[in-house]
């Protein structure tokens, strides 16, 4: 009897160990370079944004950490299966929840968290802002214990994986406290939210003029039509996506100025606007919504009354 427990619970271990195994990940990690993948997120949206990891001499770098905590530890998982060697540091492109949401994960697996010095401040309390009246208790007392980045920066930083450089860049546009993460060994450029591939961008705390002038940045890169770009949303991207995506921002800002021209606000000006920017981007996931607050930001911008988050002191 007590063999036969025994072996039942043997078979129901090793079929729950079957059923996780085959639980599908939430993110496909995708080979961008030698020892560089990039996490993106899978149909479902349920790591809730992109991450990326860099596998050096040393140690591993990941940049961003999901919205989703379980997503985290999930990649976590994946790097202890690519390679024995520590994870040393996350660096979170900026504080958006849903690319800090897992930075315990990373924190616990034993990295250091990078981020630019407005991150720190930002990162418990315009977490909250960001999500309006969808905000939730739970949400809140999670935003409450988000660990705080442990090394911040207003400038240019470079990280040594042993021999592999790894180029973390300040940029402007998405919040006021953005950080790109290059390694120019493999010419690859993780970009954070500064790119979305055929989805409209989030505009909540940004400046159109600032992020339209770091993606021509990016278009400027040395050899740029063999760098691989990987978005903060959407699927691993070219510079044709780079052009694709400042198209699209060029077009915003160029629409709404005109139906502003013609004395259009509101609900008038975003159903102006809405089936023209669809019609010029027709391979683009827009729905109605994501354009209705595209065009209200993008009208914030242009009268001068767009609130952005305020810089913090160290
Ligand atoms: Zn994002």
């Amino acid at each position: 009897m007590i063999f036969r427990a025994l072996v039942a619970s043997i078979l129901l271990a090793l079929s729950s160990a079957a059923a996780a195994q085959a639980a599908p990940l939430p993110f496909v990690l995708k080979q961008v370079g030698p020892g560089v993948y990039a996490a993106i997120d899978g149909p479902q949206h349920k790591a809730g944004s992109n991450a990326g990891v860099v596998i050096g001499d040393d140690g591993v770098l990941v940049v961003d950490a999901f919205f989703n905590l379980d997503a985290a530890h999930a990649l976590v998982a994946e790097i202890h299966r690519l390679t024995p060697k520590p994870i040393r540091y996350v660096v979170n492109t900026h504080y958006h929840l849903d690319h800090t949401g897992g930075d315990q994960a990373l924190r616990d697996a034993g990295a250091i968290t990078i981020a630019h010095r407005n991150v720190r401040g930002w990162i418990r309390t315009e977490n909250v802002h960001l999500f309006g009246n969808q905000i939730t208790p739970a949400l809140r007392a999670r935003i409450a214990s988000l660990p705080l980045p442990d090394l911040t920066t207003d400038k240019d930083l470079t990280v040594w994986l042993g021999s592999r450089k790894v180029v973390v860049r300040t940029v402007l546009g998405h919040t006021g406290g953005d950080l790109t993460v290059f390694i120019p060994d493999a010419k690859v450029l993780f970009t954070g939210d500064m790119l979305w591939r055929k989805i409209p961008p989030n505009l909540i705390d940004g400046s159109v003029k600032e992020w339209s002038a770091t993606d021509a940045d990016f278009e400027a890169m040395s050899d740029a039509a063999h760098v691989t770009y990987v978005p903060g949303h959407g699927d691993v991207a070219n510079l044709g996506d780079v052009r694709d995506f400042r198209t699209y921002l060029a077009d915003l800002k160029r629409l709404v100025t005109e139906g502003r021209k013609v004395g259009l606000k509101g609900d008038a000006l975003a159903q102006e606007v809405t089936p023209r920017l669809k019609a010029l981007h027709p391979t683009w996931t827009i729905s109605d919504r994501a354009a209705g607050l595209e065009v209200r930001y993008m009208n914030d911008e242009l009268s001068g009354t767009k609130r952005r988050p305020v810089p913090q002191p160290d």
